[in-house]
């Protein structure tokens, strides 16, 4: 666990999250007075991710859905990046819901702002390789007052979800906005729950595989779990996906979820993605389901 503060100016105030190369800390800004969120990276891990990871965020930043950037730096032992604190991450919000599971309009709504960030980065060049609930955090009132000040976004059109952690991003279009080729065989790359069918063949991956994670994780959302949610091995994994088809995995949801699943399976390498019909697809997923009175988000209903 670390203390006290970076440049004097960032004092540690808790650790909030832990991965495999970092920590994420909360601290407070003694020059805004406001609480920001810092990643830490030993310098000592090979790949040096947060580099990376840096450089993506810094090209994201003119759009809503994602963290706003501070600044980056780096100590005698850690690389760091400071970006502004966001809310919890929708792992959490949905395992703390009384249900487990989120309705058809909350799971859609957030599902299509998942579609649009997803697109933006994909408009700059790369794949995001990890899409899967935890990466995606709520916005709190304060990043929203940011970009209203900021004239991201109107009043009307504001975003509840960001997308955060670029450690395993990858371009998929070089310099010249050419697509790379496929490099044939490669390691696992992604979380086991959410990762697709290419990715257990070590396939290589590109832009259809970011779409596959957030099919599962809609599913997971609609119906609080997925048929290997609650197997660890890698291998059984990869069995129930192949055997959980459109038809069975997606079973007792709307049909636009089938069609959403068999669109994604025609899905080739180099295929770019019709974001505008699968946002349809969740649009007219609400419009048949139950009149529901009330539009606010699971977590805001009491
Ligand atoms: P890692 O790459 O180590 O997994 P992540 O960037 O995925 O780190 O962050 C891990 C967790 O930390 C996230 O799931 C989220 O809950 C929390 N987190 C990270 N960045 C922020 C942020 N800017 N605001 C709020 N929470 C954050």
């Amino acid at each position: 666990m670390l203390t006290g503060s970076i440049r004097g100016r960032w004092h540690l105030v808790t650790r909030i999250g832990q991965g495999g190369f970092g920590e994420i800390y909360i601290a407070h800004d003694r020059q805004t007075e406001q609480p920001v969120a810092i990643k830490f990276e030993k310098k000592s891990c090979q790949k040096e991710a947060l580099k990376f990871e840096i450089e993506v965020l810094s090209q994201l930043q003119s759009s809503i859905f994602f963290p706003n950037f501070i600044c980056s730096g780096c100590s005698k032992d850690f690389n760091y990046l400071v970006m502004d604190l966001h809310g919890p991450n929708l792992s959490s919000v949905r395992r703390h819901h009384r249900k487990r599971c989120f309705s058809i309009t909350t799971t859609a709504k957030i599902g299509i702002e998942m579609i649009l960030s997803i697109k933006e980065i994909h408009k700059i060049g790369f794949i995001h390789r990890d899409i899967k609930p935890s990466n995606f955090v709520l916005h709190r009132e304060t990043t929203i007052k940011k970009l209203i000040s900021k004239k991201k976004t109107k009043n009307d059109n504001l975003p509840t979800i960001c997308l955060l952690d670029f450690g395993l991003a990858r371009r998929y279009l070089d310099e010249e906005r050419n697509l790379l080729q496929s490099r044939g065989k490669v390691g696992f790359r992604g979380t086991t729950r959410y990762a697709s069918l290419n990715s257990h063949l070590g396939i290589d991956l590109s832009r259809r595989d970011d779409i596959w994670s957030l099919l599962y994780l809609l599913v997971e959302f609609l119906k609080g779990e997925l048929p290997w949610s609650q197997i660890k091995d890698r291998q059984l994994i990869f069995e129930l996906k192949k055997k959980f088809n459109s038809v069975s995995l997606v079973k007792g949801l709307s049909i636009q979820f089938a069609k959403f699943y068999e669109y994604v399976q025609t899905l080739k390498f180099e295929d770019s993605i019709d974001y505008d019909y699968l946002i349809s697809l969740l649009q007219k997923a609400v419009k048949e389901g139950k009149y529901e009175r009330d539009s606010s988000m699971d977590w805001d209903k009491s």
